[in-house]
């Protein structure tokens, strides 16, 4: 329970860096080969900006707010910063 205030609380902060920054110097999120394709990213990416691809998730950079909740709920430690 404190872990999702928490994690919520990171997103809000996060948003309100992007829309400071939006066109600024955050980078992405990036998934590696080593998706098994569990789904658990795609389900908890704020702004929906996982999808399923052909052997792995993809993020979209163009709507990536680089806030780390994907990376922190992905099993194999697939995602990372750019
Ligand atoms: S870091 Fe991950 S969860 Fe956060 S916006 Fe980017 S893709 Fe979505
Ligand atoms: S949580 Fe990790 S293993 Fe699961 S779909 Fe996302 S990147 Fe792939």
């Amino acid at each position: 329970m404190i872990k999702d205030i928490i994690i919520e609380e990171l997103i809000i902060v996060k948003v309100d860096i992007y829309i400071y920054t939006k066109g600024g110097e955050l980078m992405a999120y990036v998934i590696s080969d080593e998706c098994i394709m569990c789904g658990a990213c795609e389900a908890e990416c704020p702004t929906d900006s996982i999808s399923e691809g052909d052997s792995k998730y993809e993020i979209d950079a163009e709507t990536c707010i680089d806030c780390g909740v994907c990376a922190s709920v992905c099993p194999v430690e697939a995602i990372s910063p750019e």
